[in-house]
């Protein structure tokens, strides 16, 4: 029986990144039923909220979504679509899995590292307001009910996956009171789970050790702001942002998207790279349980990629549709 999934086909180059994805879904023979949701720009433009009701009302009925990037207007303008979809779904744990693609070559060979960005709080709780005309003051919340889980979820998804070592990445030794609330809770969880080992670093020095060190590195834990960075640091490392995937996992559904945002600049080129949202695709699959379908479609890009098919950003020179028909081709 086909699975149902909401589809977010979003803004920029959203939607034709997710048609890429259908295409080659298509072409494997996965069952999934598409159920068209809007949220974004266009419904903005239509005078409705950037993530109607029914959309959220959708997503939670199906249990499991597909998303394309969507626009947040900078500085000014409506809130984040993104930011509103996981806090309305409660999609607490965003997990980015970072690792060497065959065939993209990087100064970072052997990256095996998945990072677990707490997804509700933090500077993200968009509580923001000018204390005068002069002062601006954004909060920072941090709590212990969802330092817990995101922490609890990290460490479930080492024992379930035999990953060894959980980094706590935070800023304590300035925030002594968020990121210490953060890092102590951290530490209580990591107490039921002896068989893995864990320590903490300070975000600053992170980002220099996974620069300079990155195979010691297995899993990372951090609260918001700073996994949404640290994600990009490690998208980079990994070939850029055309290739990173990522999931936003709730108590009752899960939504997967690429790291990047939606490239407006290349809207209608035919240019940019599905690898990340087609990787994203496959996180779902196997999220349903797909995996064959899962191994068929990253065999499939892994070939595409070796052959030395590549988009611009992966120094090549295919087209967003030429790549796409070119793993399809190589699908069993
Ligand atoms: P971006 O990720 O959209 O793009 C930054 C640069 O990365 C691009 O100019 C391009 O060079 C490269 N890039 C991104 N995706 C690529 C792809 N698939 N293939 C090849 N190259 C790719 O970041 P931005 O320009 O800072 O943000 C644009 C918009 O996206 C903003 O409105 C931002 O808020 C939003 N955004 C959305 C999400 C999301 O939907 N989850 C995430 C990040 C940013």
């Amino acid at each position: 029986m086909a699975h149902k999934v909401a589809l977010i086909r979003g803004d920029g180059t959203g939607p034709e990144l997710v048609a890429a994805v259908e295409k080659i879904f298509k072409a494997a023979k996965v069952e999934i039923d598409w159920v068209d949701v809007e949220a974004g720009l266009k419904c903005v433009e239509a005078g409705k909220p950037i993530v109607p009701d029914e959309t959220i009302a959708t997503i939670k009925e199906i249990g499991v979504g597909l998303k394309g990037p969507m626009t947040t207007p900078i500085g000014k303008g409506s809130v984040s679509p993104n930011v509103t979809l996981r806090k309305k779904l409660d999609l607490y744990a965003c997990v980015r899995p970072v690792r060497s693609l065959p065939g993209v070559v990087t100064p970072f060979d052997n990256l095996d590292i998945v990072i677990f960005r707490e997804n509700t709080e933090d500077l993200y709780a968009q509580i923001e307001y000018m204390a005068t005309d002069q002062v601006a003051h954004s909060v920072k919340l941090i709590s212990k009910f969802s330092t817990e889980r995101i922490s609890r979820a990290a460490f479930e998804y080492a024992r379930a996956n035999n990953r060894k070592k959980v980094v706590c990445v935070h800023k304590a030794n300035i925030m002594k009171v968020g990121d210490g609330l953060f890092l102590r809770t951290f530490q209580e969880v990591a107490k039921e789970y002896p068989e893995i080992e864990s320590w903490d670093n300070i975000v600053d020095n992170q980002c220099m050790q996974l620069v300079l060190r990155w195979k010691i590195y297995d899993m990372l834990v951090l609260p918001n702001l700073y996994g949404d960075i640290v994600s990009d640091l490690a998208a980079g490392m990994m070939g850029g942002l055309g290739v990173a995937p990522g999931a936003n996992y709730g108590t009752n559904c899960a939504v997967f998207e690429a790291v990047h945002g939606s490239a407006p600049k290349y809207t209608g080129l035919d240019k940019v790279n599905p690898t990340a949202l087609l990787l994203s695709g496959t996180l779902m699959l196997d999220h349903l349980g797909e995996h064959d379908a899962r191994k068929n479609i990253e065999g499939a890009l892994e070939a595409t990629l070796t052959k030395g098919i590549k988009t611009y950003d992966l120094g090549g020179s295919a087209k967003l549709s030429e790549f796409t028909d070119a793993i399809c081709s190589e699908l069993k």
